[in-house]
């Protein structure tokens, strides 16, 4: 595709999270139907996807992650510190504990898959801010920590005033974007929602409302990235592998479908293409289009001017 064509497009990437085996559900066959069903959804649009993958997913279905990556869906890691034995929460960690966590989920991903995951997924987009410089450190090049505006300090998962859309993550502070050869994918979410009782921002989870619901955070979201001509402009939906999505008369799967019948209608009202991405293959458009520059912050004076100063000059 030509450096115009892209221009053009808006793209459409679905991650799924794949955790049916985390403790708290622990049921593998549904984690089977579920990622497959996902997958079908996805092949019928002619698309490929992300699957986030923690290690006990991984090493329940080996044959099937490494089938899926062999038809050109991208298999990252998700990490879900519960499921390796630590508590749930990464961002409550300090350097030395949030480097064991990783590696010991890296090589149990490498085991299954042949080599080290480059995507992630972190769990309740739990962190803080070591965490983004010890991502690049075990290996990552791109994946999504971050919910922008989610406020949920019980999960030590603070995310107020981050990035609305596609950054380099900051070395030293998670909310900035920075010069780190990470590339943060955030999910689509309606900045001006509130819920969870204020915490969390409505976001473009199929499971979290319905189709009619997203449709407006969808067309919110497309109009703003026109707005702002964002350099690669995607809607990011994510979903997790504990629903029926092998079911056609599943809730979850007719919502996936009406997300993405929302996605071609609203794109193509606005005069732009629609195309499936992989995290991989959007974080690589954006290094194509965005230099890496480091983030210079400047105090912003213009409240101090008095009337004195007018004169003067
Ligand atoms: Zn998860």
């Amino acid at each position: 595709m030509s450096e115009a064509e892209h221009n053009g497009v808006i793209y459409f990437n679905l991650a799924t999270d794949c955790e049916a085996t985390d403790p708290a559900l622990n049921d593998p066959g549904l984690g089977e139907r579920a990622t497959r069903g996902v997958v079908g959804v996805l092949e019928e649009n002619g698309w490929r996807g992300t699957f986030f993958v923690i290690p006990t997913d991984l090493e329940a279905h080996p044959g099937m992650y490494n089938e899926l990556r062999e038809a050109g869906h991208e298999v990252g890691l998700h990490l879900h510190p519960a499921a390796q034995g630590y508590g749930p929460f990464f961002g409550i960690h300090g350097p030395d504990m949030q480097r064991e966590i990783l590696a010991e989920a890296v090589d149990r991903f490498a085991q299954v898959m042949g080599d080290r995951p480059s995507g992630l997924c972190m769990g309740y987009g739990s962190a803080n801010d070591h965490t983004y410089a010890l991502l690049v450190e075990a290996g990552f090049t791109h994946g999504m920590c971050s919910v922008p505006g989610r406020i949920l300090p019980e999960c030590a998962s603070v995310w107020a005033g981050a990035p609305l859309f596609m950054h380099y993550a900051h070395r030293y502070n998670r909310v900035l974007a920075g010069d780190l050869d990470f590339v943060e994918i955030p999910a689509t979410i309606d900045w001006e929602s509130r819920m969870w009782g204020g915490k969390h921002p409505q976001d473009l989870r199929v499971e979290l409302v319905d189709a009619k619901n997203h449709f407006y955070t969808i067309e919110k979201s497309v109009r703003r990235q026109i707005a702002e001509q964002v350099p690669v402009k995607a809607i990011r939906t994510v979903t997790h592998n504990i629903f029926e999505y092998s079911d056609p008369a599943d809730f979850r799967r007719q919502t996936l479908e009406g997300i993405i019948t929302h996605y071609k209608h609203i794109v193509a009202d606005e005069g732009f293409q629609t195309a499936g991405a992989t995290v991989a293959e959007l974080a690589d458009l954006y290094r194509s289009k965005v230099p890496q520059q480091e983030t210079e912050l400047t105090l912003d004076n213009r409240g101090y001017l008095r009337a004195d100063d007018e004169t003067e000059e």
